[in-house]
């Protein structure tokens, strides 16, 4: 996103725009009609602001049918890589002129969605929800006192239930996941592969809106840590492509060792592995590869286990 994209200005034009746009309660739903091209004019918007979107419909659903729907049962499922238009969120683009001919081939379009999670700097929303009891604003407050974060101004879009979108950027390499309820109830997350009704586009339940017109924020660090869980740390070692039950179980042997135990444990394994591995055919190099591999995840320094390991393979006819 650029500086520009940034600029409040810009935000407060459009909030301008689509309060005229509400102000015509009932529009006329024609194809191609003054809704379609406010819509297409929106979208266009969002481009310039650095943002990936493709037309939906009044259902909020992607409003230009898959081109195949008729494909017979077990078709391995496309995502675009056919050319044709039709595949959802997979439609998305940057490019004005795509974006034009998918409005063309939309002529039922009432908006428009932004594709989450694409680009250097990618959107991510926090779709909160405040209907039938539930309070995704207030569940919100709750994890930020709990987890000690605050929720700077962000841009925030007001959905016609009464909901509300909030906007933020998250870092470039992270593939935040799509989570409905799981942070809080009525905290949804729209990451990579979902996305967003854009402002000013029309449903049937009503418009949304941009309602704080501020610059996109980043997501904040402990928010986003929630969101994507931390790595489990690896314990998991593969052995080339032999898939012996002995060599993992000898790996798992040399995993679970405590300190003060892993040089001891890493001999015996690797000494016990090479035996093995020449009545199975198992290559050396296999071994000393995954032995390596377990010793660094327990903390050993290489040479130590390079050391270990060569002991190990030296006397692996003497028991
Ligand atoms: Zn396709």
């Amino acid at each position: 996103m650029t500086a520009e994209n940034e600029s409040t200005p810009g935000l407060r034009e459009q909030v301008a725009g689509a309060s005229d746009y509400l102000a015509g309660e009932s529009p006329n739903i024609v194809p191609h009609g003054p809704v379609w091209r406010q819509a297409l004019a929106d979208a266009t918007e969002a481009i310039r602001r650095g943002w990936h979107v493709f037309p939906i419909g009044r259902a909020k659903l992607p409003a230009i049918r898959s081109p195949h729907r008729d494909d017979p049962p077990g078709t391995p499922k496309c995502r675009g890589e056919c050319g044709r238009p039709g595949h959802g969120v997979h439609d998305a683009t940057d490019d004005e002129q795509r974006l034009a001919e998918l409005f063309a081939t939309a002529p039922h379009a009432t908006g428009y969605g932004i594709a989450c999670g694409r680009g250097p700097l990618p959107l991510l929303g926090v779709d909160l929800d405040r209907k039938n009891g539930v309070d995704g604003v207030a569940s919100l407050r709750a994890l930020a006192d709990e987890h000690g974060f605050t929720i700077e101004p962000t841009t925030a879009i007001a959905t016609p239930s009464g909901g509300w979108h909030l906007w933020f950027t998250g870092p470039a390499d992270a593939r935040v996941p799509n989570s409905a309820g799981k942070l809080g109830p009525g905290i949804d997350v729209r990451g990579y592969g979902g996305y967003l009704v854009g402002p000013g586009s029309w449903t049937s339940r009503g418009v949304y809106r941009f309602a704080e017109p501020h610059p996109v924020a980043p997501i904040p660090t402990a928010l986003l840590d929630l969101i994507v869980p931390a790595p489990l740390p690896r314990r998991t070692v593969t052995v080339g492509r032999t898939r012996s039950a002995a060599l993992t179980g000898l790996v798992k042997y040399v995993l679970d060792s405590r300190e003060g135990q892993r040089n001891e444990r890493l001999y015996w394994a690797a000494q016990t592995a090479f035996k093995e591995g020449r009545q199975r055919g198992i290559a050396p190099q296999a071994i000393t590869g995954a032995m390596a591999e377990a010793a660094a995840l327990i903390g050993l320094s290489e040479s130590e286990a390079r050391h270990t390991i060569e002991s190990a393979y030296k006397s692996r006819n003497a028991r």
